[in-house]
């Protein structure tokens, strides 16, 4: 499988082509980002401290769709907008790691993927989704006897709280419920907060060092306690998951999926 890389010079850009060059049966169709970026021309293997690989910054996103299978869009939510267009168009296969879409953005996903496979994930960790799944589960199974509380902590740069993720295990908890997360949550607590009321979801934010991403949710119950944790290592894990779920959709038909789908859970 070809698969390009848009927004290649960024964090997330750089590891895609990393997993790209060790993933068996794919290939680096090569790779573009944005407009005056100080990247441009450069060769891709030395953008990666690689031996030449004899491709280089591209910003002709149009023609990277043209020579590739599938495109890996870890960017920002305008550009994403854009080469969803693009995949449409084209009928090539795009997954999307962007955040910070907005509702209109995700429609414009949703459009795109009636011609064409879209997935599209918050976290393409393939332990984080794991989480998730066991999360909606749990809370089904345990009822609300078991007040849950999700416990997140994150390097010092990072500037929303609750992570993306964290709440993304808010709405699993609330699915497993039978209710909505926006209807339960707490997310967070000062003060004189009075008693916990049952049923709510409670999240609790740690910043500090170089955490790239720890998550737990708790199930307490008066007589015992069951706690669910994720911590991720390095952020190659979400470059592994969004290029194994770039090979799952070679053989999907077009619509738009989620990581969930891409691991059968
Ligand atoms: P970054 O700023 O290092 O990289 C983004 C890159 O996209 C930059 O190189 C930028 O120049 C490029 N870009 C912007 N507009 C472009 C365009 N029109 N065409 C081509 N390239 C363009 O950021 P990052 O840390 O790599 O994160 C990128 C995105 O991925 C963010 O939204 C982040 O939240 C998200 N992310 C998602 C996951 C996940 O698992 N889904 C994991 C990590 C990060």
């Amino acid at each position: 499988m070809k698969i390009g890389i848009v927004g290649c010079a960024g964090r997330m850009g750089r590891m895609l082509m990393n997993a790209v060059l060790e993933a068996p049966g794919c290939q680096l169709a090569g790779g573009t980002d944005r407009p005056g970026t100080p990247t441009a021309g450069q060769d891709l293997g030395a953008l990666l401290g690689r031996a030449a690989l004899g491709l280089t910054v591209g910003q002709d996103a149009k023609a990277l769709f043209a020579a590739s299978d599938a495109i890996i869009d870890f960017t920002a939510p305008a550009a994403t907008v854009a080469h969803a267009a693009l995949a449409a168009e084209l009928g090539k296969i795009l997954v999307v790691g962007t955040t910070g879409l907005t509702k209109d953005d995700e429609a414009v996903l949703a459009q795109a993927a009636a011609r064409t496979t879209i997935v599209y994930a918050p976290n393409f960790s393939v332990g984080v989704n794991l989480l998730m799944a066991l999360t909606e589960r749990a809370a089904a199974i345990l009822g609300d006897d078991y007040d849950i509380e999700i416990v997140e902590m994150h390097h010092r740069r990072k500037v929303d709280a609750p992570s993306g993720t964290a709440l993304g295990l808010g709405r699993s908890a609330a699915k497993g419920r039978g209710v909505a997360l926006d209807q339960v949550w707490c997310k967070s607590r000062d003060g004189h907060t009075g008693a916990r009321p049952k049923g709510e979801i409670g999240f609790a934010t740690l910043r500090g060092g170089d955490v790239v991403g720890d998550h737990t949710v708790m199930f307490a119950a008066e007589e015992e306690r069951v706690e669910l944790t994720h911590k991720a290592a390095s952020r190659a894990v979400f470059a592994k998951g969004a290029v194994r779920a770039a090979r799952w959709a070679g053989s999907a038909k077009p619509g738009l999926y989620s990581m969930r789908d891409v691991l059968g859970l």
